[in-house]
């Protein structure tokens, strides 16, 4: 038996034959491709600004940038989520916190997050930056988090890494309508790919204008913002501050302006993936992905909840029942602040119990565009026949 990934890209002819008409023309970088396929996105997003970058951990890096985060900043996002959300004001020499996550969404809890901020606010700790993730394609709950961002004075960027073709209240991801800034990811196993790469999207010019020149160096073109040298020496460009090179090729581009073609039918076949799974595991002991009726996903994701007092197994047994099988099942995510590195920084097990929870019983179910009804089935079997088990003795239910 094949295995079957969690997730993987859905690469056409087409996307290939845009792939190949790049590397037949004059420019593999900085060329025309980019400000098409950033074209495209803030199309798509009804934004005014859009900033290629070669990843989303790019993209969140010049995005804290941008907002001046430094040493002595705090920057809050939810330990649900994958390290480069809260390693990016680390970069900037930040300190990070996190809030914890609802346990129905999974994303940062509102709640949790107007309770924190209240203790900040007396205590002199109020964060310069919130991230908030889109955990599984499903947005957060925006419109409270932008209320509270204009409340307590802070900063806002939205990690959709997951979430590109996602909606909120009707409006796509991506519209920074209660944020600052919102960063997509197109690596393979997200909703469209670019191989690596990603994207920043603002309404705010001077926000545009800074990630742009963080993305390349510090270096600026523009002569409004270069310094008055002598008219008799040549300077067409100057580094005004210190950047990286984050730049997306043309090559990356041209398979991000193709696969923009396709994100609405790639969203549509994930919602009937999705779709099917709900059907399919109503009747069986665990919990599937809840959705808040204000969000369309874009179903980056489909975790399911093992306990152990509903179905009489351990997350273990049936992650390993998978695996087994070929079914290569993963578990997004491991709460950052449980990581070594983070542990070294003063969090430990019992901070964020919620994310903890959800770690202990979450299971990725495979879901991407070009699984087929079989593959799905045999998910499906598996699924079944390791939860009729139920009862028998078990070998490590820890
Ligand atoms: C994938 C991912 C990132 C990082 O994306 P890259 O493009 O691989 O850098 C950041 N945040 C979240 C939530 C992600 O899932």
């Amino acid at each position: 038996m094949h295995p079957i990934p969690y997730g993987r890209q859905d690469i056409s002819p087409q996307d290939i034959e845009a792939v190949v008409e790049v590397l037949r023309s004059p420019w593999l970088t900085q060329g025309p491709t980019i400000p098409r396929f950033e074209q495209l996105v803030a199309e798509w997003c009804h934004v005014a600004h859009a900033i290629a970058v070669n990843s989303a951990t790019s993209a969140l890096h010049i995005a804290c940038m941008a907002l001046g985060v430094g040493p002595g900043d705090r920057v809050w996002t939810s330990p649900t989520t994958f390290v480069a959300s809260s390693n990016c004001a680390l970069y900037c020499g930040a300190t990070v916190d996190f809030v914890d996550i609802d346990p129905r969404t999974y994303n940062m809890s509102v709640a949790a997050l107007e309770s924190k901020l209240r203790d900040a606010e007396a205590g002199g700790t109020l964060p310069k930056v919130v991230i908030p993730v889109h955990l599984c394609g499903q947005s957060c709950e925006m419109d409270a988090i932008g209320r509270l961002a204009k409340r307590y004075g802070f900063r806002v960027i939205e990690d959709a890494s997951h979430a590109i073709g996602a909606q909120y209240q009707g409006a796509p991801v991506g519209d920074c309508r209660h944020s600052d800034i919102t960063v997509f990811s197109f690596h393979p196993v997200k909703i469209i790919t670019t191989g690596e790469g990603g994207m920043a999207t603002t309404n705010d010019p001077d926000l545009a204008e800074a990630m742009r020149v963080h993305r390349t160096h510090g270096i600026t073109g523009k002569r409004e913002a270069m310094e008055a040298r002598p008219e008799s020496e040549i300077w067409n460009y100057q580094q005004v501050s210190i950047g990286f090179n984050y730049r997306m090729t043309d090559i990356s581009a041209a398979l991000g302006v193709s696969q923009m073609r396709r994100l609405e039918e790639f969203v549509a076949r994930r919602h009937e993936i999705a779709d099917r799974y709900d059907s399919a595991l109503e009747k069986l002991p665990v919990i599937r992905p809840w959705q808040h009726p204000d969000t369309w996903s874009s179903y980056h994701l489909y975790p399911i909840r093992v306990r152990h007092e509903d179905c009489g197994l351990a997350q273990r047994e049936v992650y390993e029942t998978f695996l087994g099988e070929g079914i290569l099942v993963n578990l997004h995510y491991i709460p950052v602040h449980r990581h070594p590195y983070y542990e070294r920084l003063g969090f430990q097990a019992g901070d964020f119990p919620e994310a903890e929870r959800y770690h202990r019983e979450s299971i990725s179910l495979p879901l991407f565009p070009t699984m087929t009804t079989e593959d799905q089935d045999r998910v499906i079997a598996v699924l079944e026949r390791t939860l009729a088990t139920k009862g028998q003795p078990v070998a490590s239910a820890g």
